[in-house]
């Protein structure tokens, strides 16, 4: 038991990566920690987005039960896309049941945490909120952080036009960040405390490739931001007391991107999706008897009568034909040149969210499919594109395994950072 508990959250860092990392010894501090910790690999949850996954780490529910199912929401009537913020999770937050035992909570740049909540302390949100002004609480703490050139997150456009000023620009988010943090950790009386980190998760997108290959030029720059954390951890959390809960972890894995795969092309190819453009710019362009589309990443919508307003698929026996037909032809999908097997499976609703009490306004954003992908496969939600498969300035993508867990409390019965959760809530002393 603790009177204390700190949570470092890395990004997107995968298990095996920095496993291989504290092997060779590259990064110290942390080599030392995992040898003295329980460090092992945990689950993400599916689709493995952040938002999705921090969601489910903040509330101990799965997506089904949390609201958060990926990045993108559409509004079946008015068919608009939109991006589902942390006030569509009802249940309480992590931070939320500390503050009501009366602890002092400290939580800084977590995913899905705009607008913030009330809390017994002070909290700053991650992505997708961008703004110091309606981003903390309290809102007197925006200001603080506003003085101080506190960067929520970095300007990922940049990467698309200059490189190592993306990387530069990464540096500096992260140290703003780091600066921060420790000010607050020092300076602030909390019983919990988080930090997350984006910046490695936006660092593995686009340096993939260089950050596996220790031979290429960018390595040593690119290895620099890891560098970076570990001699920062070292100087937060080297001298903890005994008494303090210590928790790291990452929401996803990552791997090497092979192509980014267009579904909707693809349901297009197969006549299962018509546009009313040559080119659509957006869901409102879908073609009345289309009876399927793609949302980012793998989630499958059936058009139906009884959800959409143009639906042309009506419950009942041709609703199941089509869903176990789009099912069987995407399992079958193969890259053309390699000939490589892209999905590995394709979930109907009820098993990819086996919950029963599930709200009404969470239902309506289930997909009818949820494709998982082999590891390279991205399933992008673009409704246009002149191919199945591309290749971006993207060279690293998700997985669902491979997350890491590196904690002084009982990780046994932990599988997956949804259970991180109560493994925390029940570390307190009573
Ligand atoms: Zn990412």
């Amino acid at each position: 038991m603790f009177e204390r508990v700190a949570v470092i959250a890395l990004d997107g860092l995968p298990y095996s990566l920095l496993s291989r990392w504290l092997k060779q010894n590259r990064l110290p501090f942390l080599a030392g920690l995992a040898g003295k910790l329980n460090f092992k690999e945990i689950l993400s949850e599916q689709p493995p987005v952040s938002s999705v996954a921090w969601a489910s780490f903040m509330t101990g529910l799965p997506p089904e039960q949390h609201g958060i199912l990926g990045f993108t929401y559409r509004d079946p009537q008015s068919m608009d896309w939109y991006v589902p913020k942390g006030d569509f999770i009802t249940a309480p937050l992590l931070w939320e049941k500390l503050s009501r035992q009366g602890r002092r909570v400290f939580a800084m740049n977590v995913p899905m945490t705009w607008p913030p909540r009330p809390v017994n302390g002070m909290t700053v949100c991650g992505f997708v909120g961008n703004d110091l002004d309606s981003g903390t609480w309290p809102s007197a703490f925006g200001q603080e952080l506003k003085n101080r050139g506190y960067i929520i997150d970095a300007d990922v456009a940049l990467a698309r036009k200059n490189r190592s000023a993306f990387l530069a620009h990464l540096h500096e988010v992260l140290d703003r960040r780091l600066e921060a943090a420790q000010d607050y950790f020092k300076r602030e009386d909390w019983d919990f405390f988080m930090l997350h980190i984006m910046e490695t998760d936006r660092l593995q997108h686009f340096f993939w490739d260089e950050i596996q290959d220790e031979s290429n030029p960018w390595h040593a720059a690119v290895f620099e931001i890891y560098q970076k954390i570990d001699r920062f951890l070292a100087r937060l959390i080297g001298g903890l007391a005994q008494s303090t809960g210590l928790v790291m972890l990452s929401d996803h894995g990552f791997t090497g991107l092979k192509a980014e795969v267009y579904l909707n092309r693809w349901l297009w190819e197969k006549n299962w999706l018509r546009f009313t453009k040559p080119i659509p710019q957006s869901l409102h362009d879908l073609h009345p008897q289309s009876r399927a589309y793609a949302l980012y990443p793998g989630r499958i919508y059936i058009n139906r009568k009884d959800r959409e307003r143009s639906g042309s698929v009506a419950p009942g026996p041709g609703f199941e034909k089509l869903l176990h037909e789009i099912a069987r032809e995407l399992t079958a999908l193969r890259h053309p040149l390699s000939g490589e097997k892209i999905i590995k499976k394709v979930l109907l609703t009820e098993e990819a969210y086996p919950a029963r009490d599930i709200r009404p306004e969470v239902r309506l954003h289930l997909p009818d499919l949820l494709a998982v992908a082999e590891p390279g496969y991205d399933l992008k939600g673009q409704l246009w594109s002149t191919s199945l498969l591309d290749k971006t300035i993207h060279t690293g993508m998700h997985t669902f395994d491979d997350a890491f867990l590196l904690t002084n409390l009982n990780s046994g019965p932990i599988r997956s950072i949804r259970d991180v959760h109560d493994c925390i809530l029940t570390a307190f002393v009573v």
